[in-house]
């Protein structure tokens, strides 16, 4: 390489660091240092640990073990990054890209490939750090935005029979119990016709909070239709489930909405069913759930019945 040549390199080696949107940090092959750019400072907070301004290049010579841990206290899963950083250190032929959950919320997304010399002799290794908050936050409002219902903030139809047939499969393997509760609002239609289709979307709203208060973490609720919901009841026996959908409907006999000045309550009927040997799929415990549901008001409605 002539003297043009070489100060090109250097030129182009300068602005990548510089003008580069990821943080980047160079190690050589005893894992000291090389080069890192200010973006690398930011993403990892350096900066305000006071090494930059100590002097220019004060990480240099360090050993990376010094910044990994620097690093790792902002790193949510610490054990499975080491263990692949090490992986990487301990293989240079691999190449690779994984994502980074940061304890700040963040995202990085980490590329990582190693340098060779003219004599395939291994030189070092080249770390990429991409903040990729935003697209994740994007990602995820997408992905909310499609298993959401937006009146109720509940799950929609789509994605509560997604869970359903997840959670049937997962019961089968491991043969866990599983029930399901149908639920459906008495005399809606009366609500509406009464007080108007707003109010009507109010005692909606408020049903679903009050089915916050009686579901756990493991229960999904569900929007499964205008004035029909469901709730998912893992690790549930068919008892676990008719006291769970008791208590909601007990819960509910306390909810009210207010319309200028009436108050209005409001009930539920409920139908449970639990997973059975010959079922096939979640839909075949809803079937049951649905006709329990419809036997709950023929009894009268506001009260709970079981397959
Ligand atoms: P039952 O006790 O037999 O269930 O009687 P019901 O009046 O609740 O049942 P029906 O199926 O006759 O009526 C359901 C009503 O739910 C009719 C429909 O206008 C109302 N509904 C469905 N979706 C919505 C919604 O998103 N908002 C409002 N306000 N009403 C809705
Ligand atoms: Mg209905
Ligand atoms: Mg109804």
């Amino acid at each position: 390489m002539n003297g043009k040549q070489r100060e090109f390199q250097n030129s182009l080696i300068q602005a990548i660091h510089e003008a580069s949107p990821d943080g980047i940090l160079v190690v050589d092959e005893s894992g000291t240092v090389v080069s890192y750019n200010q973006r690398f400072l930011e993403i990892f907070r350096l900066d305000t640990l006071g090494l930059a301004k100590a002097r220019k290049g004060a990480l240099h010579g360090f050993s990376d073990e010094v910044l990994l841990e620097k690093a790792l206290r902002l790193i949510r899963e610490k054990e499975s990054f080491l263990a692949r950083v090490h992986a990487l250190y301990a293989d240079p032929s691999i190449q690779d890209v994984c994502e980074i959950a940061l304890v700040d919320d963040r995202t990085l997304e980490r590329h990582s490939t190693a340098l060779w010399g003219t004599d395939h002799r291994y030189l070092g290794r080249v770390w990429f750090f991409r903040d990729i908050s935003a697209r994740k936050r994007y990602e995820k409002l997408l992905e909310d935005q499609s298993s959401r219902d937006p009146l109720t903030d509940v799950a929609n139809r789509r994605s509560f029979f997604q869970h359903a047939n997840e959670a049937f499969i997962r019961a089968r393997r491991t043969v866990r119990p599983l029930s399901l509760i149908m639920i459906d609002l008495d005399h809606f239609k009366k609500v509406n016709d009464r007080f108007g289709h707003a109010i009507g979307d109010e005692v909606l709203k408020q049903l679903c909070r009050s089915a916050e208060s009686v579901v756990r973490e493991t229960d999904l609720l569900g929007r499964v239709g205008g004035e029909e919901f469901a709730i998912l009841a893992q690790d549930t026996d068919l008892d676990g489930a008719v006291r769970l959908a008791e208590r909601f409907r007990l819960v509910t006999n306390e909810q009210t909405v207010a319309s200028g000045d009436a108050t209005i309550r409001f009930s539920i009927s409920a139908g449970v069913a639990t997973i059975e040997h010959g079922d096939r799929s979640a839909e075949d415990i809803l079937l049951r759930a649905d006709k329990a549901l419809y036997a709950a008001k023929n009894a009268g409605r506001d009260c709970v019945k079981h397959a």
